[in-house]
């Protein structure tokens, strides 16, 4: 991948992919970048720089083709044979994603989660098998798992990076609430829903206060 592209604009490719699949199932065709700006909450400036990457230019009287968009966004975010996926934590967030992930997408699969609770393993939960933990290396290798997601207790979670580190896993999505410590060559991406909560809850508070002075 090209290093001089940030995450931030990984991110909003995705984002745009998500609004321009919906675009595409309510029939639109093509799309203004100030359009997709507003839904995306962000500039039109931004947008069209975040679509150059893709090289994609749109028409000056009609927008950017949709379908191109989706066709573009594909071909420079997914593998072309998509990514195997590990998840490990077997617990009432990772059976909601393995929930949330069965058949979703073919680019990007769960194919084997593990847990240590051996009344997890030998397990088929939502289409995926639960493993004991000393099957972790051999299946990630006979999967040609790239990306391992962590949804055990805090206290367990640093161990567990380095494990699927071992293994060769050099991308992480962590749910514990915890600042993984990893070498330069491993993206963690943490995903916190106390510090998202506390943030909305107060920004909430700041916007009561402004409507008040209305
Ligand atoms: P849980 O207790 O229901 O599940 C944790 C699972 O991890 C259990 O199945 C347990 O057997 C397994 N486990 C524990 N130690 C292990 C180890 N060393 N190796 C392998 N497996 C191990 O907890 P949960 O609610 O699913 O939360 C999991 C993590 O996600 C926690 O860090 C939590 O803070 C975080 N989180 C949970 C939620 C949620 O909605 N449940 C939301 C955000 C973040």
């Amino acid at each position: 991948m090209n290093k001089a592209i940030s995450d931030k604009v990984i991110g909003r490719l995705g984002q745009y992919r998500r609004l321009l699949g919906r675009l595409a199932e309510e029939g639109a065709r093509f799309v203004f970048s100030h359009d997709l700006a507003s839904m995306a909450r962000v500039t039109a400036a931004q947008v069209r720089r975040d679509l150059m990457v893709l090289g994609a230019s749109g028409n000056p009287a009609k927008g950017y083709s949709v379908s191109g968009l989706l066709e573009d966004i594909e071909a420079f975010l997914d593998a072309p044979d998509g990514q195997n996926v590990a998840l490990v934590g077997v617990g009432n967030l990772g059976r909601a994603l393995l929930a949330f992930f069965a058949g979703r997408s073919t680019k990007l699969r769960i194919v084997a989660a593990f847990d240590a609770n051996p009344e997890k393993t030998g397990r088929v939960i939502h289409g995926c098998r639960c493993y004991g933990m000393d099957a972790l290396e051999a299946e990630i290798q006979r999967e040609a798992v790239t990306v391992g997601v962590i949804a055990v207790p805090a206290d367990a979670a640093q161990e567990i990076a380095e494990h699927l580190i071992e293994t060769g896993i050099r991308g992480l999505l962590n749910f514990a609430p915890v600042r993984l410590s990893v070498p330069a060559n491993v993206y963690v991406e943490d995903i916190d829903m106390t510090v998202s909560m506390e943030r909305v809850a107060y920004m909430a508070r700041q916007n009561a206060v402004s409507l008040e002075k209305l």
